[in-house]
């Protein structure tokens, strides 16, 4: 198995909350349903969390990461919210958010998802990392994993034990020559985010991707922000790693355990995981270690 490890900054030391620095904007199409959508992203009061706004409706209702947990959109894929209050597809922002150690922040979204960009993290982690961020007054929340805990269903499992940091290891087998079995574990810090996580690109079998779109899932999805595969490789691009896919999983993984809102220090293991499983285990997570 490959594996990389790094460390963050201030590991050990009295951590301090953190948001932006100023203002980040992004816009681009939507992956599942295909609509440009404007993002606004905003500096936030210490003790905000990570709070979403849907202003392109009339209340503009604010959706939370501690709500969203629970939501049944969110047991299917990363959304937040419930029917027409909800934002799809947080994950690689979210990603972008942990590796920066962004505790507060505002979202504004003007639509129902976010913009899918070129299906990897890289393109909300520069301009967000380019902007910066303050340390805030408050002290940060971590999650440091005291037992270990597990879900597992028909042969896939997601594990997460104590360890002083927080590192992911990701086993995924495919029936795609192009794919296989890959296996790969990482203990990233910011750098090893940018470099080896971030760029890695959504991804679908070739013989997935006809039945999704008939779905009404991606319509958005083009050959620029989904990597396309088949027994052969991929279709009308080459891979930026030759384990991409695995790479992939990691970052969704990264983004789905900050839905917590705060750092989880612990090892992950997952094999044949999807976000269903990875749902079960950060509401279980939040149960014991968030719920106040
Ligand atoms: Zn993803």
């Amino acid at each position: 198995m490959k594996s990389l490890s790094g460390s963050m900054s201030d590991e050990g030391g009295q951590r301090r909350q953190r948001t932006i620095r100023g203002e980040v904007r992004f816009s681009g199409k939507a992956l599942q349903t295909g609509q440009t959508v404007n993002v606004a992203c905003k500096p936030a009061e210490p003790g905000t969390g990570i709070v979403f706004k849907r202003t392109d409706l009339t209340d503009s209702p604010v959706l939370r990461l501690d709500d969203a947990v629970f939501s049944k959109a969110h047991a299917r894929r990363s959304t937040i919210g419930t029917g027409v209050r909800e934002i799809q597809t947080i994950e690689h922002f979210l990603a972008a958010l942990w590796a920066l150690e962004i505790d507060n922040i505002l979202v504004e979204v003007d639509g129902a998802e976010l913009p899918a960009l070129d299906g990897s993290s890289i393109g909300f982690f520069r301009p967000l990392k380019d902007t910066g961020s303050i340390p805030q007054p408050f002290p940060r929340r971590v999650i440091k994993i005291m037992e270990t805990e597990r879900v597992e269903e028909n042969g896939c499992s997601l594990t997460v034990s104590p360890d002083d940091a927080f590192s992911l290891s990701y086993l995924i087998e495919y029936d795609c020559a192009s794919i296989g079995r890959e296996d790969f574990e990482i203990t990233p810090d910011q750098d090893l985010f940018e470099k080896e996580i971030a760029p890695a690109r959504t991804f679908c079998l070739k013989t997935e991707a006809e039945a999704l779109l008939q779905a009404g899932l991606g319509q958005g999805a083009t050959l620029e922000n989904t990597l396309v595969l088949d027994d052969d490789g991929p279709v009308g691009t080459t891979l930026r790693f030759p384990n991409e896919p695995v790479r992939h999983k990691i970052l969704d993984l990264i983004g789905d355990f900050y839905m917590l809102g705060r750092p989880v220090i612990g090892r992950v293991r997952a094999e044949k995981s999807g976000h269903r499983l990875n749902a079960e285990m950060i509401r279980k997570i939040h149960e014991k270690y968030v719920k106040e």
